[in-house]
């Protein structure tokens, strides 16, 4: 028969960390928890595939199931010496979901189940303390209610906030038994009228009626939402975790908390975290008592704080990770109730990868396949606020930094709204009270988000942090209205599309749009780069143009310029004059002369780039856009242009009209180019020579590779090759000198793909520019397919866009075939990659495995690319060790 309930805890687990598909994260880890011998109270775990037959099945369960569950009740009963539903003693359950990926607050927890009218009695005798069995009693009506039956939280909110007018008492800790016992009667009263049903007393009815809640919540809306933003598509279902209730809220000496075993916002090693003396369950997070830093404990208790840090430091060894843990203590005795990897924002993951290497916790290697994601990089390499620019006036207020960097944009004060603007191109701010999980819409979003309640661990932190996203968090110095989408310190009022800036580091809320400005590199970001390096095996160069570029990329670890793109030479207003004399030329002694004016500019332009390079190699791609690119566009700018020419208007505007072509980007561009005007070419090869000659006498080495661009027949490429061998020939006479360059194409068009071994007989080099290679392959027109393409998306026509991620299936095959032809022929050949996607962790991989030479990136993106090409290595490496099996 198959298994679906896997029991933990009491010194016998069926299962184990391994298992997460099986039994979820979190069954998982308590398995494992109680494996390794620490204090999980015992209980056991239904698996996901239950739930998953549970959703084909019409909403019924397995066969077995409901035989498995009965005897998992036994065994448990047997443990923890309790009965469930028995008033002499009562075992009471907590109800919990956990699928295979941890998805904050996307599925509710039952806690107290077993209780009824009887049992509340018994446990008040049996624990002399009445007070603590009303508390329980009436949080499982609550929670019952709102997980199971969807009654909103708030009808129980309001009831008890009457209670505690009617009482004069401000604080939840503050309710007697007495004041409890008549809570429990309201809730009673509204859990009827809101349901039409008494509230059940047979705790097999309750027990069925949460694991079927926790099985639905897993087609929830929110839930769905949850998975579509973060892209989990491949899990089927949650596990249900049933387990015996340790309590918190027995009185002082009790209480229940989170903490993470280093700051997931910087990363220190320090025990971090949150707790609330005579609490239970998410009253820490909910935001209704403000809890009391972990420090605290270890005043407080410190028997149990020394406790805590003996066991999360063991967790975090035995995991290899920073762990995010929930414990509760009851009466002195320490639980603990989960772990998991704790998200943490990309400074600490750098910082954490960085020392746990240091303290021997991992290895390197591990590290940088674990612990560091492209996306936490991504995040270090984000833009900060200059404090300069923040006038102490502007400041509107102060909150917790919960999620660093800085964001700007418009402020909304909904979900639907911050959803809506962003699809009409604004960048906006989320401001709430508190998020929940219904606003992880609002908040993907969001460029940051603000809260003026809650804390470190709230729920906006939490997801703003694994997200990367700015975030102030619990900033209480505000008042939000969102009757008038407004929000006011009191001082300064804030509408709906006001412009905000928000610092996510040091917690602060800015009037007005301040300016972003790159972010430093820390010494750790150092330490891993450098590791990283010692790993891949793939060359990492930047697309760069400018002198300015170039140092950028050059700081960020480039090996080299993968591609430089001249035409970015020709914008600027003397060097436009001059090419648009140049297309404008009626004759090709016209041409030449307006080509000479040009000349001297991009010998400069290729000398500062050389320098900067120092040696390093860099890729010339001549000239590829469309000519009329360069042309004016609109009457009063040709009518400018006619004056300085001296030509009539309307034989300007004509020639103008009849340089524009239906389909540009298929049109006289790239090396087509250069084969109708040879002289360009030539002019720019002698520009590229010109200034490698004349630093070669300063005794600055250059190191040219020209690239022909949109080849598609051997014979163009042969073309093109004359020219630039006649050009070089007769430049190096003149210097009586030589430079040693290479020569080679782009691969962008199906056809040159297609017969790459042809032109690999030509070629030193190939560099796939997939952006047009995609264009072409898909027959997409890049600016274009916006319109359709996010309905693919939506419609899962497609599953991601192939100018962002490359589309391996199709592209991918000509990128593959056409290496292999070419290096058939050639087995030096060089290939690299220059488009859009020598930046995009799943393209690199592909082009690692496909042994390209190099990627090419955005300068930016070059820190990533490096990384990213480790991984690529670290995973090909597993993959050589298990036979390509993933284990
Ligand atoms: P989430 O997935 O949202 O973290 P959990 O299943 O961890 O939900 O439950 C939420 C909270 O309920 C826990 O943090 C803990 O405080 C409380 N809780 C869960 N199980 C128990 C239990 N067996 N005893 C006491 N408290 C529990
Ligand atoms: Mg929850
Ligand atoms: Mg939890």
């Amino acid at each position: 028969m198959n298994k679906f309930v896997f029991a933990f805890g009491g010194g016998h687990s069926d299962g184990d960390r391994t298992m997460k598909e099986l039994l979820g994260g979190k069954g998982a880890n308590l398995a494992e928890m109680s494996n390794i011998g620490l204090p999980v109270p015992s209980g056991f775990t239904i698996s996901t595939k239950s739930c998953e037959f549970y959703h084909q099945n019409r909403l019924h369960w397995p066969d077995g199931l409901e035989v498995q569950v009965e005897d998992a009740i036994a065994e448990l009963e047997k443990k923890t010496d309790a009965v469930l539903g028995d008033p002499a003693q009562p075992l009471l359950l907590s109800v919990r979901s956990g699928a295979a990926v941890s998805m904050p607050g996307m599925m509710d927890t039952v806690l107290n189940l077993g209780m009824n009218d009887d049992v509340v009695e018994g446990l008040a005798k049996k624990t002399q303390n009445a007070r603590f069995a009303y508390d329980d009693y009436r949080r499982f009506i609550d929670m019952f209610a709102d997980v199971v039956m969807g009654i909103p939280h708030e009808a129980f909110e309001h009831a008890m906030a009457d209670l505690k007018v009617e009482k004069g008492i401000v604080l939840d800790i503050e309710l007697t038994a007495d004041h409890l016992k008549e809570l429990v009667d309201r809730y009673k009263a509204i859990y009827r009228i809101k349901t039409g049903y008494m509230f059940p007393q047979e705790s097999r009815e309750q027990l069925r009626l949460s694991i079927n809640a926790v099985f639905n919540s897993w087609e929830s809306s929110r839930a769905k939402k949850y998975r579509q933003v973060n892209k989990i598509n491949s899990l089927k279902g949650t596990a249900v975790n049933v387990q015996a209730m340790v309590f918190g809220n027995m009185g002082d000496t009790s209480g229940t908390g989170v903490c993470f075993t280093r700051d997931p916002s910087n990363g220190e090693n320090v025990l971090y975290g949150e707790y609330l003396v005579n609490a239970q369950g998410e009253d820490v997070v909910a935001g209704i008592r403000t809890p009391e830093p972990i420090v605290t404990l270890k005043q407080q208790m410190p028997k149990q704080y020394e406790e805590l840090v003996t066991i999360t430091t063991m967790l975090e060894k035995h995991y290899k990770d920073m762990q995010d843990i929930e414990f509760t203590i009851q009466e002195g005795k320490l639980f603990i109730l989960q772990t998991r990897s704790g998200k943490r924002t990309g400074a600490a993951a750098l910082k954490i990868a960085v020392e746990m290497v240091n303290e021997g916790i991992v290895e390197k290697e591990k590290a940088i396949e674990s612990l560091v994601s492209p996306e936490h990089l991504d995040q270090v390499l984000h833009p900060q606020f200059d404090p300069a620019d923040i006038k102490e006036k502007a400041i509107l207020g102060k909150g917790l930094p919960a999620s660093p960097g800085a964001a700007v944009g418009r402020v909304v004060f909904s979900s639907e709204t911050a959803e809506a603007w962003r699809d009409k191109g604004e960048k906006v701010l989320l401001v709430r009270v508190e998020t929940s999980p219904e606003d992880v819409g609002g908040m993907d979003a969001s460029e940051g988000i603000l809260t003026s309640r809650g804390g470190m661990t709230s729920h906006a932190a939490v997801v703003a942090r694994g997200w990367g996203k700015p975030c102030v968090a619990g900033c209480n110095s505000i008042i939000i209205n969102y009757k008038n989408k407004s929000f006011t310190n009191g001082r300064t009022t804030i509408k709906e599309g006001d412009w905000v800036s928000l610092d996510g580091t040091r917690g602060e809320i800015i009037k007005g749009a301040l300016p972003l400005h790159a972010a430093s590199l820390s010494g750790d970001f150092r330490q891993l780069m450098k590791w990283v390096d010692e790993i891949r095996t793939l060359g990492v160069r930047a697309n760069a143009e400018t002198a300015e570029d170039v140092a950028k990329a050059l700081e960020f670890g480039a090996e080299g310029v993968g591609l430089a793109r001249t035409e970015h030479m020709f914008f600027g207003p003397e060097r436009i004059m001059a090419m648009r004399k140049m297309i404008l030329s009626d004759s090709t002694e016209d041409r030449i002369h307006h080509l000479e004016e040009l000349l001297p500019f991009q010998v400069d332009d290729f000398t500062e780039i050389f320098k900067e390079l120092d040696g390093k190699p860099v890729n010339i791609r001549l000239l590829d856009p469309p000519l009329h690119e360069f042309l004016p566009h609109n009457d009063e700018e040709i009518g400018h242009l006619a004056d300085i020419l001296h030509i009539p208007f309307d034989r300007l505007k004509n020639k103008v009209n009849s340089l524009s072509e239906f389909n540009p980007m298929l049109g006289h561009r790239g090396c087509r180019l250069g084969i109708t005007y040879p002289e360009i070419t030539k002019m720019q090869v002698r520009a590229i020579l010109t200034a490698a000659l004349n630093l070669k006498k300063e005794g600055i080495k250059v190191h040219p590779e020209i690239m022909i661009p949109l080849v598609s027949t051997v014979q163009e490429f042969k073309n093109q090759k004359q020219a630039v061998l006649e050009t070089a020939r007769s430049l190096f006479e003149e210097y009586n000198d030589t430079i040693a360059f290479q020569l080679g194409t782009m691969i962008e068009v199906p056809r040159a793909a297609l017969i790459a071994d042809e032109i690999a007989k030509e070629a030193e080099f190939f560099s796939f520019g997939t952006n047009d290679l995609t264009q072409m392959t898909f027959g997409f027109s890049r600016d274009d397919a916006n319109i359709f393409l996010s309905h693919y998306l939506s419609e899962k026509i497609m599953t991601v866009d192939p100018f962002s991620s490359l589309d391996i299936e199709g592209v991918g095959k000509l990128v593959t075939m056409a290496t292999q032809a070419g290096r058939s022929i050639n087995p030096n050949l060089r290939v690299g990659i220059c488009g859009e996607h020598g930046g995009d962790p799943n393209s690199i991989e592909f082009f690692h495995n496909n042994g390209l030479d190099y990627i090419s990136c955005s300068p930016y993106r070059v820190p990533i690319a490096r990384f990213a090409a480790a991984q690529a290595a670290l995973k090909a490496k597993q993959m050589e060790k298990t036979d390509g099996i993933v284990v």
